[in-house]
């Protein structure tokens, strides 16, 4: 990735001062994205900024218009389902979309570097990194090896489910995603202060994986994306293994 706007070494609040493109507020930047993801539901998606042309053009800097905390499912390819392409999207992926220093760094970045003005948490239906929590949770017994790291980052969403009443395991994605929301934001002052600002948004969505489409389930300021509940998605969607 590029430092642009720095001189090098630890990034800096510095803001890119390229803040040309449409899409630099927060609002808009979640537009682009929902209609990208509706190309792509439509199955008309229009590949944008994926030529050799932009390809050359970006290659001097980037600047972004979203940051996708998202889970590392191959399912859930960021560029594919939102139908952007080189230097839209700063992508952070991990199983379980869980959020350690690396990826809150990795977000810090984003925002006060490039001055990316949306951050969004991309979680799914039937999200095995939840499954796994949940069976740990379940049984008493820890994975081996790093898988376990993944699992315990998940736990605190679990035992919020069980506090709530839900059980199913789309009900306690939903719930993870909303929970990795409020961690970004309450691990990283940097990333809150933008926010409190006016300058970032964060919106936490859910993907169902048969539909492709997506569905907000938390956002911080209140009220940026209208959250839904599981029971106002399209009940003919397939379901999904
Ligand atoms: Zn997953």
């Amino acid at each position: 990735m590029s430092h642009t706007g720095s001189s090098g070494g630890q990034p800096g609040p510095q803001r890119t001062t390229d803040r040309s493109t449409a899409l630099s507020e927060p609002a808009r930047a979640y537009a682009e994205l929902v209609a990208g993801n509706r190309r792509f539901v439509d199955g008309a998606p229009r590949h944008p900024n994926q030529d050799a042309g932009h390809r050359a053009a970006v290659a001097d800097g980037q600047h972004p218009f979203a940051v996708i905390v998202g889970c590392s499912d191959s399912r859930l390819a960021a560029e594919i389902i939102f139908d952007r392409g080189l230097g839209d999207l700063f992508v952070v992926r991990t199983a379980g979309h869980t959020a350690g220093p690396e990826v809150l760094g990795s977000v810090e970045y984003a925002v006060t570097v490039l001055g990316t003005p949306l951050v969004v948490v991309l979680g799914h239906d039937s999200c095995g990194a939840v499954q796994a929590a949940r069976e740990s949770a379940a049984t008493g017994t820890a994975p081996s090896g790093h898988l376990r790291a993944v699992v315990d980052a998940v736990l605190p969403s679990l035992r919020r489910a069980v506090s709530e009443g839900v059980d199913d395991i789309d009900g306690i994605v939903d719930i993870h995603i909303a929970q990795t929301v409020e961690t970004l934001l309450g691990q990283s002052p940097v990333l809150a202060d933008e926010v409190a600002r006016g300058r970032c948004a964060v919106v936490g969505v859910s993907y169902r994986l048969a539909a492709g489409a997506v569905r907000p389930v938390a956002a911080v300021p209140a009220g940026f994306a209208t959250v839904e509940t599981p029971a106002s998605t399209d009940p003919a969607a397939p379901a999904t293994v």
